[in-house]
């Protein structure tokens, strides 16, 4: 990358993991579709494929697309900028990395994950299902010292909290877990709102079917780590094949650029939409940070630099009013995932965290007439206008 050290966030959007393309004459970021990669000399090939089956990122050939890509290495590298790791290692979907992180993570003698609720609906199933063989304990976030123990792999925080938007503590919860790796997944905050590994996280997980990718069009996840972990990380992929295509790859690098405007843009609406819809007579209570009394920690500023373009609220009327408020809506399109440009609104009890327990979402303050809303690029008055006439509409 040019001169001046550190360059500012925004323009390591846009220049990052390029390094190498006017070497190969070219502006755009060329996408690599081979499957196989053609040897001439068998020696140079072993070797590549040792180097690359034991981790590593790079080898003079990639051998077979499930060990490299270069489009995809490219991604990591743009994206391990904007955390300010070492390194980053794509997969095929959030999943997909949240479990290779795991399968890096545990070892037979330390076989047990500590995870913090509430969290996302999917990573509570994956680690209580135990479908990676690993023995799960539940806590909140001041219970992670009392339950890590000395088989512990990995403690496993996501903020802000899906649904709810509460602010976990990174850098409470890395002294809490002590020696122990903590992931953190930051899907909801973006690489733009916060660095967790500057705070202490061993791992940064991000679905980046979400923000990253931002338009709606490409299932994707990442992990953004050390060298060390990277090396782990990488092995484990090249093995469970949970690979990232490179076209997908190319769309995530390409969006990069845009992120850091996409992200305060509709962080801004949803500050807006957030108030007036505390105001709002419908509404019981708005889960957005920068809303009095939803930041107790005081993390908002310290931790994350805004309160993002999540916003949650809850309806009077229960599940019946959030469906009814949900069909009347014109604009705003119902419908799960996130982080794209367009605004959608889902509910969580009934969908994203139909998954867990009855129990466990009533103690995570998942009512049941709460609705999640991702904010979008569109104008801020449009959307009210939608929500207004839609919460009129209800009764
Ligand atoms: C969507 C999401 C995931 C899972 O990512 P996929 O790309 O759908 O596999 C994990 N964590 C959070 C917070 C998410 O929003």
């Amino acid at each position: 990358m040019p001169s001046r050290d550190p360059l500012s966030f925004d323009t390591r959007a846009v220049h990052a993991g390029r390094e190498d393309l006017s070497a190969l004459g070219v502006h755009a970021l060329p996408i690599d579709l081979s499957t196989t990669y053609p040897f001439s000399d068998l020696a140079e090939a072993v070797e590549s494929l040792d180097a690359l089956a034991a981790g590593e990122g790079h080898a003079a050939n990639p051998i077979y697309a499930r060990l490299l890509n270069p489009t995809v290495a490219r991604f990591e590298a743009g994206l391990a900028a904007l955390e300010g790791t070492e390194s980053a290692v794509a997969f095929s979907s959030g999943m997909a990395a949240l479990a290779a992180a795991v399968l890096a993570a545990r070892s037979p003698e330390k076989n047990h994950i500590v995870g913090v609720r509430p969290i996302y609906g999917s990573t509570d199933k994956l680690l209580s299902a135990g479908y990676l063989g690993v023995e799960v304990t539940w806590t909140d976030a001041v219970g992670i010292a009392e339950a890590v123990r000395d088989d512990t792999a990995l403690v496993v925080i996501e903020t802000p909290v899906n649904p709810t938007l509460e602010l976990q503590d990174i850098g409470a919860a890395a002294t809490a877990a002590g020696d122990v790796p903590v992931l953190v997944d930051s899907t909801f905050a973006s690489p733009v709102l916060q660095q967790p590994a500057a705070l202490g996280a061993a791992l940064v997980m991000h679905s980046g079917t979400k923000f990253i990718g931002g338009h709606g069009d490409v299932l994707a996840g990442v992990v953004a780590c050390s060298e060390a972990w990277a090396k782990r990380l990488r092995e484990v992929r090249v093995f469970t094949g949970g690979v990232l295509h490179p076209l997908a790859a190319y769309l995530l690098h390409r969006g990069l650029t845009t992120l850091p405007l996409r992200v305060r843009r509709a962080q801004d609406t949803a500050t807006t939409l957030a108030a007036r819809l505390e105001e709002h007579p419908g509404v019981v209570r708005v889960h957005y940070p920068a809303i009095e009394g939803n930041d107790p920690h005081g993390l908002l500023g310290r931790q994350m630099a805004g309160p993002g373009p999540m916003c949650s609220f809850e309806v009077t009327g229960g599940y019946a009013a959030a469906d009814r408020l949900m069909q009347a809506l014109r604009l705003i399109t119902p419908a799960v995932s996130l982080g794209s440009v367009d605004t959608l609104i889902q509910h969580p009890a009934g969908l994203t965290q139909r998954v867990v327990s009855d129990a466990t979402r009533a103690k995570g303050g998942v009512s049941e007439g709460l609705l999640r809303m991702s904010v979008g690029l569109e104008a801020a008055e449009d959307l009210w206008a939608d929500l207004e006439q839609a919460l009129g509409s209800r009764d």
